[in-house]
């Protein structure tokens, strides 16, 4: 019987045991709704603030500057369309990097539809944006910049103090999309001095479909979803008071000992990428070896598609994943990798195996075992491999 290894960790978590622990009275007796005055509903709404406090408690923010939102692609939305309709009296030019998430950059795209004017910064061979190339790029139309604060494909971490202190230089606001950091590095919203922060409670052992925005008190910014008064009258809609309890329980975990915890991680990665690179030849590790994410392997493997590398690793009983939007139809290889400056054909083959707390070294042994098999074989049916 083949193992079962899940190295998708960046792609979602499974729900840690005690976060479910914590869910579960909200998904059962304690079902009143949180705006209701009579004390059946006094659980689910002391439910709401305790999370606040955890998320705030977790970021070094104020829990009123807390707002829980159904997703980080909803939190990211928010922060891009709320701060560009709020401000666009002072202008109308917003800065992003060309290696965001689709949840920023299509929120963009839609901007650039109602008149707004995007730059989209580049970033060098390991992803990281040039601060001068921000300096550059502001202009007196400048109102936001969003920059992701850990790329979720390669996983490298950008230098999010350096740029949000250039935006403030300039009195334009900063937002980043913090989704793949919290709980895998330090994020610290006083520390990055950033004016809105994105994150979501799936990716750190939380549940999915509950997120959170940070926005600093003060921060002009419109609201996004229209309705009650829910969430100070700033987000409408009756919270999910299970999903925003494990949030808070998540974020507490994921952030307790973290520096151990990154330490394992990186060790565990590091065997990895050393493996990989040894015993398989023409591959590359895509991304930052020094400012990254713990957890993060990205390779490319020349000659070969990244989807057919993970069918055979599913059969294996390896769950990873590629570049590649294979899911969306698509066959176009990963903007991300794309504006890292990899040749499209080198592109197609990439993997990305992203490692969390539940991965042990026989896990990553085990990859190491299968993987140079699976690659040579698909290179013998590969007509694009020399001397085939
Ligand atoms: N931003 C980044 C960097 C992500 O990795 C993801 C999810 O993969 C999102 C945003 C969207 O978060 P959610 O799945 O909670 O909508």
């Amino acid at each position: 019987m083949n193992r079962f290894v899940y190295l998708d960790n960046s792609a979602t978590t499974p729900v840690k045991p005690e976060v479910l622990e914590v869910m579960l009275p909200y998904l059962k007796d304690e079902y009143g709704n949180p705006s209701s005055i009579y004390k059946k509903a006094a659980a689910s709404s002391a439910a709401v603030s305790k999370a606040r406090e955890q998320v705030a408690a977790a970021l070094g923010a104020e829990s009123n500057e807390i707002f829980f939102t159904a997703c980080g692609t909803e939190a990211d939305n928010w922060a891009i369309k709320g701060a560009a309709f709020a401000n666009q009296q002072k202008g109308k030019h917003i800065i992003s990097s060309q290696i965001e998430h689709h949840a920023v950059l299509h929120s963009l795209e839609y901007l650039e539809k109602q008149g707004f004017s995007v730059t989209y910064l580049p970033v060098d061979k390991e992803g990281r944006v040039n601060p001068e190339d921000l300096k550059n790029a502001i202009t007196d139309e400048t109102i936001l910049v969003t920059i992701m604060m850990a790329n979720n494909e390669v996983g490298t971490i950008e230098p999010i103090a350096e740029l949000a202190k250039i935006a403030h230089e300039k009195k334009v606001l900063f937002h980043t999309d913090a989704v793949q950091a919290v709980g895998s590095v330090p994020v610290d919203v006083k520390a990055l001095d950033v004016d809105m922060l994105s994150l979501s409670a799936h990716k750190f052992g939380g549940p999915k479909g509950v997120g959170a925005l940070y926005i600093k008190k003060g921060t002009k910014i419109d609201t996004f979803m229209h309705g009650g008064a829910q969430e100070r009258n700033r987000r409408a809609g009756t919270e999910n008071v299970a999903g925003i309890a494990g949030l808070g329980e998540a974020i507490t975990l994921a952030t307790k000992n973290l520096p151990d915890k990154i330490k394992r991680l990186e060790t565990l990665r590091n065997k990895l990428i050393d493996g990989v690179l040894k015993t398989i030849p023409d591959s590359h590790v895509n991304g930052s070896l020094t400012d990254r994410l713990p957890g993060n392997a990205n390779f490319c493997f020349r000659y070969i598609e990244g989807e057919a590398l993970l069918l055979r690793l599913d059969a294996k009983g390896v769950a990873a994943s590629s570049g590649s939007a294979c899911t969306s139809g698509s066959l176009d290889p990963s903007h991300v990798l794309l504006a890292l400056g990899l040749p499209h054909e080198v592109a197609h083959g990439s993997l990305r195996l992203s490692i969390g707390e539940q991965n042990t070294e026989e896990d990553i042994d085990y990859v190491l075992e299968i993987l140079p098999g699976i690659v040579q074989i698909l290179r013998m049916m590969s007509p694009l491999f020399p001397g085939n």
